[in-house]
């Protein structure tokens, strides 16, 4: 049994229908009197009887003596109860019998009747009646009377009765009706929602998910899919293309999980439409051709709701992205850690705990493959008379322009380490002694001519430095044993007058 809803189709239908039919009546009514009306039926009664008791009063007033007539008055008016006062008055002249009080005429709501008296043919006065009021005249009883009261129980009774009549009857041509109840029921249970169009794009069958996820209840059975809001207004990615539910039912070809939108902002929802054509006989090759080139018969339209699926691969995606962020940063501020724990921040070289554990794993490679690597030790020269003259900012400036040309020039492979204040070590991988002795004045000359320019202060400044050189091939002589020797022969180089390069054992390249 359907639900009967008040404001639903059907039953706006039915207080229509109701409403013409009783409209139909009243006229009917009003023109041919199809209706009774009580108190006009009353008032023609007693009019009546007015007049038939006149007619007697005639005919027995030449017989009768004055005792009789007024009997006859008082008999009437015992007999009609709601005759209040009766006169029997000579034209122009005071009653000559009576039965009542007769109020004066003027008092509307009661009626006054005058039927005229004859005598022999001749006028002779009337007889006068006063009445009750009669029940239902007036506003508020005519606003209970049957005569007003039928139209709105005619309405309410058909409109009840139609709304039953046409639910019964309507429901009977429901086309949803031909499909059988757990078919229904089967379809409902889905979570995708699924239409059946005809070929034209009308629905033949809904089930209720599509409501759910359209949002709309529109979505009825008998409508054309296109007709509908919802469908009208659905956008897809690539909107040159056909709707999927027209590629199915125009060209007969299956579309499958068409990324389509409903809404727009935070309210929009994700759909994946996927459409199948449907005719009889679609896997033989000769009707699947002719059906391409004339249309399928119909099509499944199958909506599956994506928004919670897109959403939370949006956030997830968000996440995601932050997350590299994060990481990014965290490479960097490692890269930023390494730096500071193993660089000296204001030359760039490097300190000396990173030195030592890089030189020391260096070294022993390149000796254990035979391969001679050289220590090179400097000392800017009078270094302290920089600071001393020019004050210890520019002798910091001094300090940055001399390790940077260290820096500068070294290979890849090369370790470049502050040692100390103003002292550097360079150790250099597969070197001899003639090749670390001339790198080593190499660099002394590069001080010499270049590193007095960054020096704004004053630009004929001129900085020198002093070299000590040492290379083994050994691993029997240790990193800090040829450090070691290499500050020995830089010493020899500053009491040999500085500026110039000291090989370990006495070799010395003199200052151009
Ligand atoms: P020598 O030619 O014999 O090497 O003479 P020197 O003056 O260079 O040698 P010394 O070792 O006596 O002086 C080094 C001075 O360097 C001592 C110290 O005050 C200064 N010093 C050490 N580290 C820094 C620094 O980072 N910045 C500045 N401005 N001065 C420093
Ligand atoms: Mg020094
Ligand atoms: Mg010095």
């Amino acid at each position: 049994m359907p639900r009967l809803r008040p404001f639903d189709t059907i039953s706006r239908i039915a207080v229509g229908l109701s409403a013409l039919v009783v409209l139909c009546l009243v006229t009917i009514d009003a023109l041919f009197g199809l209706v009774a009306d009580p108190a006009a039926r009353e008032a023609a009664r007693r009019q009546a009887v007015s007049q038939v008791l006149a007619d007697q009063l005639m005919v027995a007033a030449t017989r009768l003596g004055e005792r009789e007539v007024q009997q006859m008055l008082d008999a009437f008016r015992r007999r009609e109860t709601q005759a209040l006062a009766i006169v029997l008055r000579p034209a122009g002249a005071e009653p000559v019998a009576g039965s009542g009080i007769l109020q004066p005429a003027g008092d509307a709501a009661r009626m006054h009747l005058a039927v005229p008296v004859q005598l022999q043919g001749r006028d002779w006065g009337a007889l006068e009646l006063q009445w009750q009021p009669i029940p239902g005249e007036g506003w508020p009883g005519r606003l209970l009377t049957m005569s007003t009261l039928w139209p709105l129980l005619c309405f309410l009774g058909m409109a009840v009765l139609l709304r039953l009549y046409l639910g019964r009857v309507l429901n009977q041509l429901d086309p949803s009706g031909a499909v059988p109840g757990r078919v229904r029921s089967a379809y409902n249970s889905l979570t995708e929602g699924v239409m059946i169009l005809d070929e034209h794009g009308r629905i033949l069958l809904v089930n209720e998910a599509v409501a759910q996820i359209t949002g709309r209840r529109d979505v009825s059975i008998g409508r054309q899919i296109e007709d509908i809001e919802v469908f009208a207004a659905m956008r897809q990615d690539d909107p040159s293309r056909p709707l999927p539910w027209r590629m199915a039912l125009e060209r007969s070809v299956g579309v499958e999980r068409i990324r389509m939108v409903i809404g727009e902002g935070s309210r929009a929802r994700i759909l994946l439409v996927s459409c199948a054509p449907l005719g009889q006989d679609l896997d033989n090759p000769g009707e699947r051709r002719l059906r391409r080139r004339k249309g399928a018969e119909g099509c499944l339209v199958v909506l599956a709701d994506q928004t919670s699926l897109e959403r939370a691969h949006e956030q997830l995606s968000r996440a995601l992205k932050d997350l590299q962020g994060a990481h990014e940063q965290i490479r960097l501020k490692n890269e930023e850690l390494f730096r500071l724990a193993t660089r000296d921040p204001m030359t760039g070289c490097l300190n000396r705990r990173a030195f030592f554990e890089q030189a020391g794993a260096l070294k022993e490679r390149c000796n254990l493959e035979g391969r001679p690597v050289a220590a090179v030790m400097c000392d800017i020269d009078h270094f302290k008379s920089f600071n001393d003259r020019y004050g210890h900012a520019i002798g910091d400036e001094v300090i940055k322009a001399v390790a940077g040309i260290y820096n500068g020039s070294a290979r890849e492979a090369d370790l470049v380490c502050r040692y100390g204040g103003e002292e550097f070590c360079v150790l250099l991988p597969d070197c001899e002694e003639e090749v670390a002795l001339a790198i080593a004045d190499t660099l002394r000359r590069l001080v010499q001519d270049t590193a007095g320019d960054g020096i704004d202060h004053d630009p004929r400044l001129t900085i020198t430095s002093s070299f000590g050189v040492a290379v083994t091939r050994s691993t029997r002589v240790g990193l800090e044993a040829l450090i070691d020797q290499a500050d020995q022969a830089l010493y020899q180089s500053k009491r040999n007058g500085r500026n110039r390069c000291t090989l370990h054992e006495e070799k010395v390249a003199e200052p151009a």
